[in-house]
């Protein structure tokens, strides 16, 4: 579901009712220009002609909310977002801060967390990242 043209995210943005205003596209670029999940205030500063860290943030919240954008937590103080698009987790470099995308045998990890937790009729969703050094810092 990966969306590469400008004009894509203008659409993408109408189609979920949001309006296509020059900020939020510019904000969708630097996501998809940004090779890892990136936190509030740096967009900000990217952003910083089209829209305050406020605006960035609650655009992104919005955003989250209607799945354009995945909201992930690498273990800061802060969320870091990326664009949704296929399924997968991140291993995070807990000395530079390096992540890796990662995919895995999912069907298998939600079978093992519903046997885990037999209330449990069915999982929609799961969010798993992995911490630990990268072979640079090691
Ligand atoms: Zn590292
Ligand atoms: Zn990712
Ligand atoms: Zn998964």
């Amino acid at each position: 579901m990966e969306i590469r043209q400008t004009d894509s995210f203008a659409k993408q943005l109408r189609e979920k009712g949001f309006k296509a205003t020059h900020g939020r596209v510019r904000l969708l670029e630097m996501l998809r220009e940004s090779k890892k999940p990136i936190s509030v205030e740096a967009l900000a500063k990217k952003l910083v002609k089209h829209m305050d860290q406020a605006t960035v943030y609650r655009a992104l919240e919005a955003f989250a909310k209607t799945g354009i954008v995945k909201r992930i937590d690498l273990g800061h103080a802060h969320a870091h977002y990326e664009l949704a698009g296929e399924h997968h987790h991140h291993v995070v470099c807990e000395s530079c801060g390096k992540v890796a995308d990662v995919e895995l045998k999912e069907p298998e990890l939600e079978r093992a967390a519903l046997r885990a937790a037999p209330a449990f009729a069915n999982v929609r969703a799961h969010s798993l990242e992995f911490f630990g050094t990268c072979r640079t810092c090691a």
